[in-house]
Parts: structure tokens; sequence; C-alpha cells
């Protein structure tokens, strides 16, 4: 072993480190210490925590500049293998510096140093974890040696990063618990229909690693194919990893997850543990270690899951797999879809994307053969499929943005007692304020971008900027001319509402969008509202569309599709094709006779001809024709550069200096000929909170060319942006152009 500069003895060891600069970083450490452990190291005036990646022979700078690390984390074992070569992936493929992707994919508290060096540190929050549950466990043995004392009661101590107790199924082991974990619950599965039964036998028969795309109607039974398939996994003592868009919005899932995976009572500590980023940093630490540990057998979460460590990975499956949340919009912009498959390949387990939907990327690798391709075309019921009427409102009246027509249908479906889902993908009262004198219109100060109405309590209202957040009070008159006439234009959720409650005075709504729910837990109470019965309107955005399983929904009314139809980024057909059969299927999945009304100036539009036909496939062609033709994705891979500063031209500046750099070295980039640098432009907002923004999109006809050059140029970005003043980020497989 060579020396520390003190004279110890000492091994190098190369850590990685969530700093903005790219590379690894060398220490030196006294103690023993394997890849994969965490360590605390200095680094400038802070200690970091940081994961050793490597143990080189000699360090990569000069001897003297190594300092040695303060302290190695020895509460959790090495980070296993296969987990690590998950981020090394991730890291080279998404061109971030490793640290910026290892230490974000740890649950806070395993990165932060305060946790182990503070005064409470207490051994780590690891530590501190497994004491909080010994004394719970222990605690409950006694109450129930006590009868007559509810177990209900607060906990004696609260740590403050510890888990919230009471949460459901990571709670204590009740007396007398068992170690179940090796034990599968007893499964009392509803039967299949011959459809499903054949797709499970479908995903039953890969061997190793395949994908396998399901593609399922909506209402065909998707999650009992996923249940059944996990349930094959599960007997054998095999993890499952289950992923979704968004946990809150679908707890139908979870519960359904629950009753069949982890309803056992001798082991109420559960085989089920999830994930996602509404949980306190206890909590998820809780989850992630059961995860890690083997103990919990299903690991239900939202894309941050996809980075959990399985020891005994057997399955992964997306759902909903189509879903815009699967990709992050900042930091690492990974795609947990893409990630999911990558996984599968290396741990050599079958991956199951479903989607009544699917991305055309997924479709079109099913299509080519790559991907194994399943459907489920009935309705597990057996109900039909929802009618899809177009209301034609080129030469119509509306009423507040509705047609006679939905307004009568409204009206008969209400005295039928069934209930009606009003969707409009716009909150607030009115997207814009304006003058009617002079044509003033509402606008952010700091950004390029209509102020939305919106009404508080009451009467009371402001003007709300959905790029910055950003809130002013609503102008007594106007500013430019001070006319006292101001009109709201257009609708959002909040007049819709305001609307339907003087038209349907009977009748009892609810609004559920992002501002409804804003308070935790309303959300669920909202949506359980509407499952008791107790609201014969809903007015929502797509909040409403994902997963839920309205029974006594009737009749889905579609207001401003149209706004989306001429979108500039090129996928928004697809998004809109995949959004409104998401909220067609919520229409009539327990009754006969569901009906869908989608109002349009543009009833001949392919996208809405397909959706009345409910024809995904007949679309899919469709938009894959079309972008063969134009070189988009998936017959081409793409990169987007995006830059910010105070000016746009600096923006525009450095992207033009950074596009022309290829050409003038040519050496470095020898796969240039097959790369197509388009020019910078200023994105469709460009101020944003004061920032103003320009973009530069990268095509290839090769996915490992564009590799080749990102990861040089990436390298020469970082120089070129230290001496600029603007910021950057580079994003593979961009969703949105
Ligand atoms: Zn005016
Ligand atoms: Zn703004």
């Amino acid at each position: 072993m060579p020396p520390t500069p003190e004279g110890r003895e000492c091994r190098y060891v190369r850590v990685a480190l969530d700093v903005p600069l790219p590379g690894l970083f060398d220490y030196c450490s006294a103690q023993a210490v394997e890849i994969g452990q965490r360590v605390i190291v200095p680094f400038g005036r802070r200690d970091l925590v940081g994961m050793v990646v490597d143990l080189p022979a000699a360090p990569a700078v000069a001897v003297e500049h190594v300092k040695a690390v303060s302290m190695v984390l020895d509460d959790l074992p090495a980070m296993p293998g296969d987990w690590l070569a998950m981020v090394d992936f991730a890291a080279r493929y998404y061109q971030r510096p490793l640290g910026e992707v290892i230490m974000p994919a740890l649950p806070p508290p395993l990165r932060k140093a305060g946790a182990y060096t503070g005064q409470r540190a207490a051994g780590g929050p690891v530590r501190r974890l497994e004491r909080r549950l010994e004394k719970q466990r222990k605690r409950l043995e006694r109450l129930a040696e006590q009868p007559g004392k509810s177990p209900d009661e607060p906990p004696e101590k609260c740590d403050p990063d510890s888990a919230a107790s009471g949460h459901p199924g990571l709670g204590p082991a009740p007396a007398g618990g068992v170690n179940g974990s090796d034990s599968v619950p007893a499964i009392q599965a509803p039967s299949l229909n011959d459809e499903q039964r054949q797709a499970v036998a479908a995903i039953a028969a890969v061997e190793g690693h395949g994908v396998v795309l399901l593609r399922g109607i909506t209402g065909s039974g998707k999650t009992e194919v996923y249940l059944h398939a996990a349930q094959r996994v599960l007997a054998g003592g095999r993890q499952v990893l289950f992923l979704v868009p968004e946990i809150n919005l679908t707890p139908q899932l979870e519960r359904a997850l629950r009753a069949r995976f982890d309803a056992s009572g001798a082991d109420a500590a559960g085989t089920l543990a999830v994930l996602h980023s509404g949980m306190s940093d206890g909590e998820r630490l809780e989850a992630w270690l059961r995860a890690f540990r083997g103990e919990a057998r299903v690991l239900l979460g939202t894309r941050m899951a996809i980075t959990a460590p399985l020891p005994r990975l057997g399955l992964i499956i997306v759902d909903e797999e189509h879903d815009a949340s699967y990709k992050q919009q900042d930091g690492l912009r990974y795609s947990a879809r893409d990630l999911a498959v990558w996984r599968g390949h290396d741990r050599g387990v079958p991956v199951v994307l479903g989607s009544a939907t699917p991305s055309l990327e997924s479709w079109n690798h099913a299509m080519q053969g790559r991907y194994l391709r399943v459907s489920l075309t009935r309705r597990a019921r057996e109900v039909a499929l929802p009618a899809v009427r177009m209301v034609d409102t080129r030469r119509l009246k509306l009423e507040q943005g509705f047609s006679p027509q939905l307004l009568d249908a409204m009206e008969r479906r209400l005295a039928l007692q069934e209930q009606v889902l009003v969707f409009i993908n716009r909150r607030g009262y009115a997207p814009v304020l304006s003058c009617t004198s002079c044509g003033w219109v509402s606008q952010c100060s700091r950004c390029t971008a209509y102020s939305v109405l919106h009404r508080l309590r009451g009467r009371a209202a402001r003007l709300q900027c959905h790029h910055c957040g950003g809130q002013a009070p609503v102008p007594r008159a106007c500013p430019d001319c001070g006319d006292l006439d101001l009109k709201p234009m257009g609708r959002g959720t909040q007049r819709i509402e305001e609307f339907l409650g003087e038209r349907f005075p009977e009748a009892r709504i609810a609004r559920i969008d992002a501002d409804s729910t804003r308070l935790k837990g309303s959300a669920a109470a909202l949506f359980s509202q509407v499952h008791q019965g107790e609201v014969d309107i809903l007015v929502g955005t797509q909040m409403v569309a994902k997963g839920h399983d309205f029974a006594n929904l009737g009749l889905v009314g579609v207001l401003n599709a149209d706004s989306m139809l001429f979108a500039q980024d090129f996928r928004a057909p697809e998004r809109l094709f995949a959004q409104l059969m998401q909220v067609a299927g919520r229409a009539g999945r327990h009754r006969v006779g569901g009906e869908v009304m989608l109002q349009t100036d543009y009833p001949d539009q392919p996208v809405y001809r397909a959706l009345q036909r409910h024809d995904y496939e007949g679309f899919a062609q469709y938009a894959l024709d079309e972008r063969k033709v134009l070189g988009l994705p998936p017959y081409s891979y793409q990169a987007l550069l995006v830059a910010e500063g105070r000016e746009l031209a600096h923006a525009l500046q450095f992207l033009n200096d950074v596009r022309k750099l290829p050409e003038e070295d040519a050496g470095a980039y020898p796969m240039l000929g097959h790369i197509m640098l388009y020019d910078p432009v200023p994105l469709r907002v460009v101020r944003v909170a004061n920032i103003e923004r320009a973009q530069l999109l990268v095509e290839s006809h090769s996915r490992p060319a564009l590799q080749r050059f990102l990861a040089q140029w990436s390298e020469d970005l970082f120089r070129l942006g230290r001496e600029s003043r603007v910021r950057y980020s580079l994003e593979v497989d961009p969703f949105e152009i």
C-alpha cells in the first residue's frame, strides 16, 4: 500500500461526488473500503458523501494533492455490481457526471454528511431507523400482552427525519409477528378471460430477458395480467419492480396490490414497499432498504424507483409506459421506461410495458419484432366501448364553450342519475384577462406568456403565471387606457365549474385539477366523493384521466381538444390521442351505453377519426408513416441543447459557438458526417422568470454515432459553458421540442 501524505498506510479510492464537475475524485483511505461503499470526504470547505467506484493503483493527480477519506460508511453493504453498472450506463447515455447520477439515486439521508457527523448522528440514519423499528416492535409486543390497550397511541419519540408512523404497510409487525418474508400470501385472484390468460402465458414463456408490449384497451384488465405475472415471479422467490406514472392518482392500483400481495396478517411489514417523491426522507429510506435487503418482494413506485437496488429482481412492469411522467425533466433527464428495458436486459429478466396507447417508439419496436406484442382487445366486463361522437362546432352558437348537443346530453344523463365528466385541459378561471376598448391583455412581467386569471375563495381573484408561478393582483382598470371594462377571455376549469353550477343548479359539481388538489390528501378525498356517488358532474384536467375506474360515469364531454392539435411539438398528436383515449376510457366501464362527445372545429382530423373508431393501430400506422417521411423519431435519434441567459442574444451566441465547434475540430469528431446540427432557435416561450432561452436540436439516423458525438461534444460544452454567461442543459431523447 502507498503511504498517505502523512506517512500512514493507505489505499487510493476513486470517488463519485454529486458536484457540478465532470470526472471522479481521488482520495486515500487508511481504512479498508470496497467499490460500492460510501465515504465522507473533504471537498473544498465541505464534507461530502460520495461513492467509491474504483480502487486505482495510483491517483490521477499528484500524490501530494490527494486528501484522506474522513470516514468510511459501513452501515450498509457495498452497492452491488449490477446497480453500479446501471448508474454508470445512465451517466454515459444521458451525458452526466457519474456522481450526479449515483448520489441522487440514493435516499436523501444516505447522502448527507451531516447525518453521520452531526452531534445527534447516533451511528447514522440506517442504525437510527433500525433502533426505532426495534423499539416499535417491542412496544407492540408489550401492548399485545396487555389486552384493552390500543396500539394506536402515538409512538414515544418521533425522529424528525424518520418514517412517519402509521404509514400503511410499512408499520410495525403485530405481536407474534413472524418473519414471513419468504412466504407469499395466498392469492385469491379473479379468473381471467382467454385473452388475459394468453397474455399471462406469453409473459411466463419469456426466458431470460425479453420485452412484452401489452396493449390493452381501457377496461380490458391489464392490471390482472400484471398481478398474475407478478404472482408467478414471487412464487419463485424473486422480486417484482412495478412502475406507475403517478401513485397519488392511482390509489386503486395500490389498493389492489396491497390486497393481493400484502394481506398477510402474519407479516404486516408486508411484502410490498412503495417509493415515490411524495414520501418523507425517512419513509423513502425505509422502503429503499427493504427493497435492497430483499424483504420487499414487490416494489411499487414512480420513475425514481427504477434505481432502487433489487437483489432478487425477477420482473419489471411499466404501466402506462407512454406516460410523460417517466421522463425526468431536470438534472439527469432520464426515461425510467428506457432504463427499465436496459435493466431488464442487464439482469436477464422480462420487462412488461403496458398501455392502451403505447408510445410510438415502443410500438415500432413491437412491429419490428424486437418486442413481443400482446393485445387485450376485449373489456374484462364485456361492456362495449363508449360511442365517440364528434360535435362539429364550426357553425354552432356555443354557450360558455358548450354546444347545445353536449348540454342536452348532459341533461339526459343527469336525469338518469349517471355521472358526467367534463374534460378540459386548462386550469384557472380564464387563460387571459383583456381590455375591451384597447385590446390590452394580462401578461406576466417576467415571462413572454399570458398570466392566467384564477378565482380565489369568494369573489376574489388574482393573475397567475403558469410558467414562473408569479402572481399579481387583478388591476381595477386597464393599465394602458384606464378603461374599467376588463373581461376574462376563454375558459378554464374554474369558469366551467361556475357556469355548470348556474346551468345545472341541482347537480353536485366537483373540480379536480392541480389547484383543487394542492393539499395533501385532497385528491384522494375528491376521488372518493366521486366514487361514492356524491358528485354528479366532475370537471377536470388530465388528472382525472389516469387509472380511475368510475363505475357510474355515463358521459364524457371534451372541450378545447383542438388547442393541442396544432401544437408545434411533433409528439403533440400522439399525446392528444393517448389523452383522449384515456379520457374516453373513463366512460361506461361498468354499464352499457357510455358516450363521449368531443367538440371540435376539425372533425375530419385523422387523430379524431381514429379515436372515433377506438383505433390505436390505425392511428399509430398513420403517425409512424408521417414520421418516417419527415425522418423523426423513432426513425432518427435526437438530443436537445437548451441555453439560457439574461439575454436571448447570449444564449443564441453560445449555441452558435458550440454548433460550429465540431466542424472546426474535425479530428475530434470523426462521426460528424452522421450528425445533423440544426440552427439555434428561441424557445416558444422565450422568457421565463426573466431568463431567456434558446435551443439547438441534434439529430442522427444512428444512435451509436449520436452517442459518440455527444460524449465528445459534452466535454466541449463544459469548457465553453464555463467561459460563457449562459447555463445550458443537454437532453438525450428529448420528449418535447
Ligand atoms: Zn385598455
Ligand atoms: Zn411568469
